[in-house]
């Protein structure tokens, strides 16, 4: 099947017992047995559910998988992911990582003996020198949010695979979503999602997912998630598996709108920064070509006026972009990452990052063009 194909289809069959094409919400915690220990292959919906099943099914057919797994939030598949670890491991990171992420490396993980190393993975060979004899895993996320860096998932997954082939390499998928770019098929372990995001599309509900391609790992994912208890629950895997029906078209006008976006900041007199890897002008533009079909709809720029005051100023103007976290969603949204998304991160970080207080970002919807432009026009202004 090809990937628009799969989107639709892959692991997925008619509800065997009515005919149902979408598979019904099996909002039951609980399934008969007709003796202790026999049962239809569901006995308590923490261990596995129907609804949840035929989303995980679809979850592994995106992503070129054998395997995936439904979680309550995004957070809760990377702590999943994480406690395939010891106290002693150490973990390779990019710098530039979701919020949440490193909130949760460094606040939570920290604190029970697992050291990281957070740093610039645009170039890959950085990542040789902080790999020893401790490392277990390598944690990506490309493009990143908010300054999309690139990062060479293949190079790096080489990379990591010749010093040591036990070191998991684990991808953060949310920005780019199947559509774009597979990373198990580039020679990653792991993909993770915030399915809240692209794959559910609609910012109506809040998921994480794991995928992988080997059935021993993705044991011992299933152990975690079944004995730490972060399941998704049906309703939610029925609008994502919906949701996911409709990614590749969507993600076509999120690619286009936000190209477009893209081209319309880099001329804008105002503007001193734009990141989007489909201008050529970028510096990972080759390496995005390189493992992208194509350059999705995530747009951050930088106002040449640094002040504070210009940003909101900015922010308070759009009136088609909604100023909100999260992104992802069929509507546009703006976001000032500094305070909002990125809060957890110290300021000193944040600064040397470059998340500074004239970063905008967008979220680039699937509406007509001309609107997100026409408000772009006069939100800048
Ligand atoms: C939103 C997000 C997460 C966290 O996912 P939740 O569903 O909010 O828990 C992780 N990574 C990226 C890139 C995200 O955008």
């Amino acid at each position: 099947m090809k990937f628009n194909t799969k989107t639709i289809h892959g692991g997925q069959e008619h509800d065997p017992a009515t005919g149902a094409v979408m598979p019904p919400i099996y909002q039951s915690s609980t399934y008969a047995q007709s003796s202790p220990g026999k049962h239809k292959g569901y006995e308590y919906s923490r261990a596995a559910n129907p609804t949840r099943t035929a989303l995980e099914n679809n979850f592994a057919a995106i992503e070129s998988g054998t395997h995936g797994f439904a979680f309550s939030s995004g957070l809760a598949a990377i702590d999943c992911v994480l406690k395939l670890l010891n106290p002693g491991d150490e973990v390779v990171a990019g710098d530039d990582l979701y919020g949440g992420t490193y909130r949760m490396f460094t606040r939570m993980f920290e604190k029970y003996g697992l050291k990281f190393h957070f740093i610039d993975m645009q170039e890959s060979s950085n990542i040789a020198n902080y790999i020893n004899d401790h490392t277990k895993l390598i944690w990506l996320e490309t493009p990143t949010n908010p300054l999309m860096k690139i990062a060479d998932i293949e190079a790096i997954s080489n990379i990591a695979k010749a010093k040591n082939e036990d070191i998991l390499v684990a991808v953060d998928n949310t920005f780019a979503t199947p559509y774009l770019q597979r990373p198990l098929e580039l020679g990653a372990d792991i993909v993770m999602h915030s399915a809240t995001k692209y794959l559910g599309g609609h910012s109506d509900l809040v998921m994480g997912a794991l995928m992988v391609k080997d059935a021993d790992l993705a044991e011992k994912l299933h152990f975690i998630q079944f004995a730490g208890g972060g399941i998704a629950g049906p309703q939610d895997c029925f609008l994502a598996l919906r949701g996911i029906k409709t990614l590749h078209i969507r993600m076509q006008r999120h690619c286009e709108n936000g190209m477009a976006v893209a081209k319309y900041l880099e001329k804008h007199p105002k503007v001193a920064e734009v990141f989007y890897p489909g201008l050529t002008s970028n510096k990972n533009h080759e390496i995005a070509k390189k493992q992208m079909k194509d350059f999705g709809g995530m747009v951050s720029f930088k106002l040449k006026d640094e002040s504070e005051k210009a940003a909101f100023e900015t922010l308070e103007n759009f009136k088609l972009f909604t100023l909100a976290e999260s992104l992802g969603g069929v509507e546009s949204l703006v976001n000032h990452p500094a305070i909002m998304t990125h809060a957890s991160i110290p300021e000193k970080e944040r600064e040397k990052i470059g998340i500074t207080n004239s970063l905008i970002r967008l979220s680039v919807g699937i509406e007509a063009i001309e609107d997100l432009l026409a408000d772009l026009e006069q939100a800048l202004s």
